[in-house]
């Protein structure tokens, strides 16, 4: 398990480091709030610790901003003060927990299980299947037959949508909004090149199945002409 700790009292941030390394965690540090910030929205972290107080940016403005870019991971916050105001802003900002300093190390580490365990349970309810698809939502993995793909992020989006409503036809300017949040910015060649690619893609793994869903696995995702675009729904039904 990955944890991130940010913390700017160095001798109590390397503590806790050593201690949680003595548990079998794998630790990061960081001292400064900008750069946690930064590395918390391009690194997938199992867990952060997270200090309210901190230089360049405080932990409730770096939380804010990690769930506005839907970095989901379990945060627990720490705080100088048993400061009952820090507690609600920081728990409506987006933290999971949290523990006023000083605190037992004890405690830290019930509070990490506990935490841990309740983000593999919404992990587990994360996970869609429908039919020989399986869509891991949280970890964007999709597994097909029973083996994993890799799919870009906005093929995976596209595809979780078209599985969310098996029977809908969705226009090019309803997958805009939904995968590329406006039909403003994107060009309907990038959405055709998108469905081209998840095509393929899906087509690949469809024909590695054991079992044989669709006699021509290009038509997993159906063309309906002047209207859009729906996954085939033969496919879910067969695969029930
Ligand atoms: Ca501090």
């Amino acid at each position: 398990m990955w944890i991130l700790l940010v913390e700017d009292e160095k001798q109590l941030a390397n503590s806790l480091k050593r201690g949680l390394e003595e548990e079998g965690y794998v630790v990061e540090v960081i001292h400064d709030g900008e750069e946690a910030e930064l590395e918390g929205i391009v690194n997938d972290y199992d867990l952060v610790v997270l200090d309210w107080r901190l230089p360049k940016r405080d932990g409730k403005e770096i939380l804010e901003r990690w769930r506005k870019e839907e970095r989901n991971f379990p945060v627990l916050m720490l705080t100088a003060m048993g400061d009952l105001d820090h507690k609600i802003s920081g728990l409506d900002a987006g933290a999971d927990d949290y523990m006023s300093k000083p605190f037992s190390f004890e405690e830290l580490l019930a509070r990490i299980r506990a935490l841990s365990r309740r983000s593999s349970d919404i992990t587990h309810s994360e996970t869609k299947k429908v039919g020989p698809i399986e869509l891991d939502t949280r970890k964007h993995k999709v597994i097909i037959c029973g083996i994993e793909r890799t799919l870009r992020p906005k093929e995976f989006t596209l595809l979780e949508i078209l599985l969310n409503e098996p029977e809908t036809v969705f226009s090019k300017t309803q997958i805009a909004e939904r995968v590329w949040g406006s039909a403003y910015y994107v060009s309907d060649n990038t959405i055709e090149a998108t469905i081209s690619t998840l095509r393929q893609k899906l087509a690949e793994s469809f024909d590695e199945c054991e079992k044989v869903y669709l006699d021509d696995h290009s038509h997993i995702i159906e063309t309906i002409r002047g209207a859009g675009y729906r996954l085939n729904s033969s496919l879910i039904k067969e695969g029930e």
